[in-house]
């Protein structure tokens, strides 16, 4: 009898609540900040900028699990669940008797997670009047998700897409076009933020820290315009956990458990979307699960960043955040995984890595190419090159393995596929793609906090 390969939920099996790690975590992260004044903040301060319901569940420690609004779960119907997949020509290619799984996020039409969180955000600001709203994107993968989930609740929006990106993938910026979205390149001369930045240096090519400040500039000056996040905050995180509470039905469906989970990471989202629901069993059941989160070398917030207030972008708009971080002006190396070239890291992992319940490692720009190579080869997909460092880390835990001859069960998360980031494939390939190195210097010459 052939091995089973593919798990699959009915669609009456779909979780119908998302999970809120807040509510279990044994100490909870230090509250966001006001930068004038240093005292913490409630919603209310968050309202303007962002959806009043996100802004609720961001700062929610009560509640352990949130209904996923009907409206919502009707649009998830439209692409989940997503299939649970054992790689086994990945195991064999390997020769490791590890069991590897990964949750495939690449299925719905817009290749990545992001979508996850796009749809509620959107449907959140529609229920409370708002006709617009904006966003940053950096590969572009969530200003896609976002331009979708706009057009399907009837909302306009405006997105500023990093400016190396724009030109690596310009793709990603036709695709939210055909959404309907407008798209600039970040920085612009739109904002003041954006000024700025290119008055000081004209030929910054924009990261995630510049385009958040524009966006958020222009939402706080536009009426009944709100900002939405694709990573890095509390709420964005529990809308990714319908990934690990449908990973988790899976599992037992193939009758295993993970003892190792491994997810990209970010800001955080994908990872804390598969980590959270297994790692509520460490906290409550005494489970051992390891997790770990696979970062690049070339912006290693988690495994070299310090833990301190700090802002979430470079201009310094956004409240004071407790968490791992390169300093708001670091600007990472030009690497292909775009969505990884962020300075922090959202509040909830930030203290669970201080608590030691998860880790980071960082993995070098070759290692992860390599790892996409031969998962494409192996299992027939082309992985987006932020997921390939997911691959990376769990090929090197399978070779673990290998050496001890312990049968781990790791799982991944497969946040995406990279079939619009064949340039970088082919700079790869051609033996054009580079590491990058980041010495102690580079990262102390950085702003933390105000
Ligand atoms: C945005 C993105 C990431 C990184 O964001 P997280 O919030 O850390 O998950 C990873 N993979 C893909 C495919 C992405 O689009």
């Amino acid at each position: 009898m052939s091995k089973q390969k593919k798990f699959i939920l009915e669609e009456n099996e779909i979780p119908t609540q998302w999970y809120n790690i807040l509510a279990d975590m044994p100490n909870k992260p230090l509250p966001p900040l006001h930068p004038g004044t240093r005292q913490p903040l409630g919603w209310e301060d968050l309202a303007h900028i962002f959806p009043t319901e996100c802004c609720k569940q961001e700062l929610n420690t009560t509640d352990r699990f949130i209904d996923i609004p009907d409206e919502v779960l009707e649009k998830y119907k439209y692409y989940r669940s997503t299939p649970l997949v054992r790689a086994y020509a990945l195991e064999k290619a390997l020769g490791t008797p590890a069991h590897i799984y990964f949750k495939n996020e690449s299925t719905n039409p817009l290749g990545s997670h992001k979508i996850n969180s796009a749809l509620p955000q959107c449907y959140y600001a529609k229920q409370e009047g708002t006709t617009n709203v904006t966003t940053e994107t950096g590969a572009g993968q969530w200003g896609a998700a976002l331009s979708y989930a706009a057009s399907v609740f009837g909302l306009e929006a405006a997105v500023y897409q990093v400016k190396i990106s724009m030109q690596q993938k310009p793709y990603r910026s036709s695709i939210m076009r055909t959404f309907g979205a407008t798209v600039e390149g970040s920085p612009s001369m739109s904002t003041r933020a954006g000024k700025d930045i290119i008055t000081k240096n004209p030929q910054h090519m924009g990261s995630l820290g510049t385009a958040i400040s524009e966006a958020v500039e222009l939402a706080t000056t536009t009426p009944n315009c709100k900002y939405t996040l694709g990573s890095v905050l509390n709420h964005v995180a529990l809308h990714q956990t319908i990934i690990g509470l449908e990973a988790e039905k899976q599992m037992a469906k193939a009758g295993e458990y993970p003892d190792t989970v491994i997810a990209c990471f970010g800001g955080g989202s994908n990872f804390g979307g598969i980590a959270f629901p297994f790692m509520r069993h460490n906290i409550l059941d005494g489970k051992k699960t390891e997790f770990i989160a696979a970062e690049p070398e070339s912006c290693p917030k988690l495994t070299r960043g310090k833990f301190e207030y700090d802002f979430g972008d470079e201009a310094g708009y956004t409240p004071l955040l407790p968490m791992y971080t390169l300093g708001h002006d670091f600007k990472p190396a030009n690497i292909h995984a775009g969505g990884l070239r962020y300075h922090g890291a959202g509040m909830i992992v930030s203290q669970l890595i201080k608590d030691g319940l998860m880790h980071g490692v960082d993995i070098p720009q070759l290692e992860t190419f390599e790892a996409g190579v031969l998962f494409a080869r192996t299992e027939g997909i082309i992985p987006a090159p932020e997921s390939s460092h997911a691959i990376a880390a769990t090929i090197r835990e399978a070779l673990k393995c290998k050496e001890t001859g312990e049968e781990k069960v790791i799982l991944f998360n497969l946040s995406g596929h990279g079939l619009i980031d064949m340039t970088a494939y082919d700079q790869y390939i051609n033996g054009d793609l580079q590491n990058y190195q980041v010495t102690d210097e580079d990262i102390a010459k950085n702003k933390i906090g105000v």
